[in-house]
């Protein structure tokens, strides 16, 4: 036996204890050696005749995450070079061999005789919550960090090392297919409310307890390897089956409409594995899983939403010449919506923050907007009344910007307005230490312009949250002109302190995000006024992909505010840079109607008390023409919401504003929810093909107007059929 990743000893009872202990790796994965070596493990157990059974522990401080994603990147690439070599029926066995060894890894340690307990402690996800399945019991230490769960589908995969197969024969099918579908980390005893693992234990007797199973005598066949074994919601073929099976298919249209491979592999992978026996339904399950690793959505997802947001966690963007900063005290001037929410995540991440605002009062009200959040947490039981008062003791309100002296960082959040921010700036710059960075909120005020006010334009910059700020995880970091090194590295050090996802931009009208957005909304609202029904205009967003359709974004964003914005830019631009119709359309719901959006209840959608929104019936008398909703070509509105954005984003690229595809696509999903399964808007032009997209929107150009116009870039990547990762790569190298 030869381990490196595993220590097995034995005691005087005869219970092994297998310890998964990665050298030099701060978290358990599964690679090809681990795999190999728990193999080995097994066949240990079962070779001594002294050995009973055998406990598996984590020696780390979580158990661990499961698979290591670029293992199956790099499976993928093998497909390709071996189908090159070897032809593609050669590559897709090798493949699908390769794809399922951790599947018999598995159900060799379920099947061998001996029982397995795993006991864990810490987060235990993905692929390792899979080995706690295969074993045969199964004990969870009762610490708030303690996390099981099946999370591959948030990254486009599914669990394709048993998971599908052992899930449903555990729970009801509904639940076992909503737990699939919705990837969540499970806490301890709703894991154990679900029927997932059998007990939980303190983390110092989570080892005793199960050893202790195992000397009672626990058996080493699992339930379903028994004879008699009946799954929890009986067959699929019986009028009990017939009352799951069409709604699942249902639900499963409702949630993805199709757009996430995995999500059907899944429903697939149960209906049919629940009508095998358990060797030939984890076959049925491989052979799902090879056909999903190879689909660009998973490569797309896996790519953006597990690596490149990784790496752009972990400081992808961050001078490497600036020593890491502590921001302990933040300053917050401007405790108005965004402020509160702003001075929440700080102190929420244990920061001391000083709450600033005209008046004392106004700063009150942004610390009240703290405890109610808090509060609404205790409510849901995942916060103690001590943690209200520690964060509420750690935010000082003022009117008087002489408390921002001590801050190490200070960020304006009040009203978009150039000469109240100009005022602002300069009473917090008369206070603050001159290494003191200093960030605005703004959303639409260019910061190079903004520093021309300020005396020390090196040290500010701009940190652009989204709302509300408390949910939305991604911040926005803006390079001025003049923007210094030490203030972009301690705009992403804070962000990465008050554990949100960053991006860096330059300079530009609208940043990243806002633009893209900006063109999802005004396509929604042309399409209005060419007199396609509203509905069909929602839906084709939500087909498209989008959380929300264009016209409910617009209510959540305000409808007033999506007007000023289109005042605005027409003011500062002139009339050429918007539409009137849009603008005209906008004018009539706020100035003629009251329609302002969510906030006073309409807009696009009437809010009525207890009942779900509904759009508005007098939507179709706005509309100057109909057309006949049978007449629409449906695939176009949706190719529409989206190749608009994506030629937005390239123009970002274009622009210099995004220098890093990463930060388009993670930006794309986190920002605005651009529909995931791409991997975001770049990604979705370079998955299509770069020339594919450059036909697609040359025949929406010809068709729509110029806003489908493609830009340089993008025509030039074309031309050499090259995609925006590869030319970032070939910059970088
Ligand atoms: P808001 O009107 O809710 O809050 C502004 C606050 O600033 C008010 O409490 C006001 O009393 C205070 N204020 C004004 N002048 C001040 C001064 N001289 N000193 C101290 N406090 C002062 O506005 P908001 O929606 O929170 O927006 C604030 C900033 O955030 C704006 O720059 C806006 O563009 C930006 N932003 C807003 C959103 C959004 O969705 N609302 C999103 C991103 C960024």
């Amino acid at each position: 036996m030869n381990l490196t990743n595993f220590r097995l000893e034995t005691d005087a009872d005869g219970i092994a204890l297998a310890t998964w202990d990665m050298p030099g790796r701060s978290m358990n994965v599964f690679t090809d050696a681990v795999m190999d070596e728990l193999g080995q493990v097994v066949d240990a157990v079962v070779a001594d005749e002294g050995i009973k059974g055998c406990v598996i522990v984590s020696g780390k401080e979580n158990f661990s995450g499961g698979a290591d994603l670029t293992m199956l990147q790099g499976l993928g690439r093998a497909y390709e070079s071996l189908k090159a070599e070897r032809g593609e029926e050669e590559a897709m066995r090798h493949f699908f061999e390769e794809s399922r060894k951790l599947t018999l890894v598995f159900r060799k340690l379920e099947t061998c005789g001996k029982p397995f307990a795993a006991a864990v402690h810490g987060i235990c996800l993905g692929g390792a919550f899979e080995l706690a399945l295969s074993c045969h019991y199964r004990v969870l230490s009762d610490d708030p960090k303690t996390r099981v769960g099946l999370p591959e589908i948030k990254v486009g995969l599914f669990p394709g090392g048993g998971g599908t197969q052992r899930v449903a024969r555990l729970m009801q099918t509904g639940d076992a297919l909503q737990m699939l579908f919705k990837g969540e980390q499970i806490r301890p005893m709703m894991a154990r409310n679900m029927g997932l693992v059998h007990e939980v234990a303190g983390r110092d007797e989570m080892v005793a307890k199960a050893k202790a199973w195992i000397a009672a005598g626990g058996s080493a066949v699992a339930p379903w390897d028994q004879p008699k074994f009946k799954a929890p919601s009986g067959k699929v073929y019986s009028p009990a089956g017939m009352m799951i099976w069409p709604p699942a298919n249902a639900i499963y249209r409702r949630e993805t409409h199709d757009n996430y491979p995995a999500a059907k592999a899944i429903l697939a992978s149960v209906y049919e594995g629940l009508q095998l026996p358990m060797d030939q339904a984890l076959r049925v399950e491989s052979r799902y899983f090879a056909h999903i690793l190879r689909t660009k959505e998973a490569a797309a997802m896996i790519r953006t939403l597990f690596l490149s947001m990784g790496e752009l966690n972990k400081g992808a963007r961050r001078p490497k010449d600036v020593p890491a900063t502590k921001v302990s005290r933040v300053g917050v001037v401007g405790a108005g919506f965004m402020g509160a929410g702003v001075a929440y995540v700080s102190a929420n991440a244990g920061m001391e923050v000083v709450l600033v605002d005209q008046s004392l009062e106004a700063a009150e009200k942004g610390k009240a907007y703290a405890h109610k959040l808090v509060t609404d947490q205790i409510n849901k039981g995942r916060a103690k009344t001590a943690d209200r008062d520690a964060l509420l003791a750690r935010i000082t309100t003022s009117a008087d910007y002489a408390d921002l002296g001590a801050c190490d960082l200070v960020i304006e959040a009040v009203f978009e307005d150039p000469k109240v921010k100009a005022e602002v700036i300069a009473k917090v710059e008369a206070v603050i230490r001159p290494e003191t960075i200093f960030a605005s909120n703004t959303s639409t005020l260019p910061i190079t312009g903004l520093a021309k006010t300020s005396a020390r334009p090196e040290q500010f910059v701009g940190i652009h949250f989204f709302s509300p700020v408390e949910k939305m995880m991604l911040v926005e970091i803006i390079k001025g002109d003049r923007t210094g090194d030490a203030a972009l590295a301690t705009a992403l050090d804070y962000v990465r302190a008050i554990k949100k996802t960053p991006i860096v931009v330059n300079d530009a009208r609208g940043f990243f995000a806002n633009r893209c957005v900006g063109a999802y909304l005004l396509e929604g609202h042309k399409m209005l006024n060419e007199g396609i029904p509203a509905a069909m205009i929602e839906n084709a967003g939500r087909q498209a992909g989008m959380p929300v359709g264009p016209l409910s974004l617009t209510d959540e964003v305000a409808v007033d505010l999506a007007l000023k914005i289109v005042k605005a830019t027409e003011a500062q631009l002139g009339a050429e840079s918007i539409d009137p119709a849009q603008k005209a359309l906008l004018t009539t719901l706020v100035e003629g109607e009251g329609r302002l959006g969510r906030k006073n209840k309409k807009g696009f959608y009437d809010y009525p008390e207890g009942a779900p929104k509904r759009l508005w019936p007098g939507l179709a008398g706005l509309q100057a023409t109909k057309v006949d909703p049978d007449a629409v070509d449906f695939t176009e509105l949706k190719q529409r919401l989206l190749v608009v954005q994506a030629l937005e984003a390239a123009r970002t690229v274009g622009e210099g504003v995004v220098t890093d595809p990463r930060e388009a696509d993670v930006g794309s999903i986190l920002g605005f929810g651009f529909a995931p399964f791409t991997g975001g808007a770049l990604s979705y032009i370079d998955f299509m093909g770069s020339q594919a997209f450059v036909a697609l929107a040359q025949g929406l150009e010809a068709k729509h107007g110029p806003r489908f116009a493609v830009p340089e870039n993008l025509l030039d990547m074309a031309a050499r059929g090259g995609t925006f990762y590869g030319d970032a790569a070939r910059k970088a190298a």
